[in-house]
This record gives C-alpha cells, structure tokens and sequence, in this order.
C-alpha cells in the first residue's frame, strides 16, 4: 500500500463515518423514529442545523486535515500487511484508553478553569439537548487540542511495534462513531447493554446538567475520580 492510499483510506474513513452522522443527524432531528429512545423531553429548535454548520465544515475540515496529512508523514512508521486481529483489536483498545485518560483531565480541566470554561468550551456547551454531529461543535482550539490523545496513543504504540493501518482505521472509525453515538440523545436498547462503555446518558447529562461526567468512551475514570454526575 503506498503513502497516498494511506492518506487516502483514512480521509475516506472520516467521510464515512461523518456522512453517517450526518444522515443519523437528520433522521433525529426531522422525523420521530427514535423518539421513543430519546433521553431528554425538549423539542429541537428547527434552524439548529443551519446554525451549527459552518463550526461543523470548519471542524471537520481540520479533523481531515489532520489525519489525511498525519497518517501520509507518518508511513514509514505505519505497518500495512495485514495482522493478527489480536494485535489490531489491542492497538485499537489500547488507543482508546490512552485518548479516554487524556480526554477526562483535559475535559475537567475546561471545566475547572473557569476562563477555558467561558471562552472556550462553552461553545460545545451551547448544545443542552445535543443531536449526533454536535459532537463537532466545540471551538476550534478545543477541537485540535482534543486529538492530543490520539497521537500520544500512537506514539506510546510506536515504542513497541508499529502502527497497523488497519488499527488506524478501526480506531478513527470507532471513535467517530462512539462520539456520534454519546451525542446522539438517544439511549438504543443494544448499546446501552455493552459493558464498560459510557451509555450515551453519561455525556448527555453532562450537557444537560453540566456537572460531572467528564470521560467520553469508558466510565471509569469518573468512578476513579470520583466525578460521576449525581441526580
Ligand atoms: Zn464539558
Ligand atoms: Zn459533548
């Protein structure tokens, strides 16, 4: 596989994932088909689409510019034949541990820094009710900031083995879809039943109550630390 189609195969991953958050996005906010799974009761504001779309595009072409271009510098350190599917299932999950932990303190700490809270992570906080693709409305410097995770996963791989494409991709993949899942407002029956991730409740109360829950894909470190919301 050449540098191009690496490049190429994780913006097509992020194309996918996305245009599938887009359509999940409109099936939410304009029919009534999971609306007897949706957590909170408040009606969307029908112009809350058009509101949010430049932040998105502006976000999302950040997010592909990032990974297209990281994923193509970074191809000599990338191993391209296919694996065992042991070492591509612990690449991803280790990847998503490392993010999680870099996510919870850098999250908390937006929170507990009152001027990142104000200017800078309250705009994702304009979403009380969120709806799947607001998982990209966060201002930009959070935005970039947030994939900090992603590459100290990488890097920490990198000291022992190489980086599998395929758990490249597995793990972009995945991570886009949990995002869009937690975003989502809606508690599906088979989701809520896997073990140790977070159900979608944990971030929604998080945007609705604004006090706890500051991990994304596992509940963990809110347990650890003792930051789990109380009703
Ligand atoms: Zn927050
Ligand atoms: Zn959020």
């Amino acid at each position: 596989m050449t540098r191009e189609w690496v490049a190429l195969g994780t913006v097509l991953v992020l194309l996918a994932s996305n245009l599938f958050g887009l359509i999940y996005s409109m099936v939410v906010l304009k029919t009534n088909i999971f609306k007897s799974f949706r957590i909170q009761t408040k009606n969307y504001d029908s112009t809350i689409f058009r509101k949010r779309m430049p932040l998105f595009i502006f976000n999302f072409l950040i997010l592909l510019s990032v990974a297209g271009i990281g994923s193509f510098l970074i191809y000599e350190s990338i191993d391209t034949t296919v694996v065992s599917i042991w070492i591509i299932a612990s690449q991803v999950l280790f990847a998503f541990v490392i993010d999680d932990v870099w996510f919870y303190f850098f999250h908390r700490w937006l929170h507990e820094n009152k001027f990142m809270l104000k200017n800078v992570h309250a705009i994702h906080h304009r979403a009380t009710t969120p709806f799947p693709l607001e998982y990209l409305y966060a201002h930009p410097l959070e935005w970039m900031l947030g994939m900090i995770g992603v590459v100290i996963a990488f890097a920490l791989i990198l000291l022992v083995m190489p980086i599998n494409i395929y758990a490249l991709w597995g793990f972009g993949l995945l991570r886009n879809l949990h995002e869009i899942h937690i975003h989502s407002d809606l508690e599906l029956p088979l989701l809520s039943k896997l073990p140790f991730l977070s159900k979608t409740k944990h971030h929604d109360d998080h945007h609705s109550k604004l006090s706890g829950n500051y991990a994304s894909t596992f509940n963990w470190m809110d347990k650890i630390f003792n930051s789990t919301f109380k009703e």
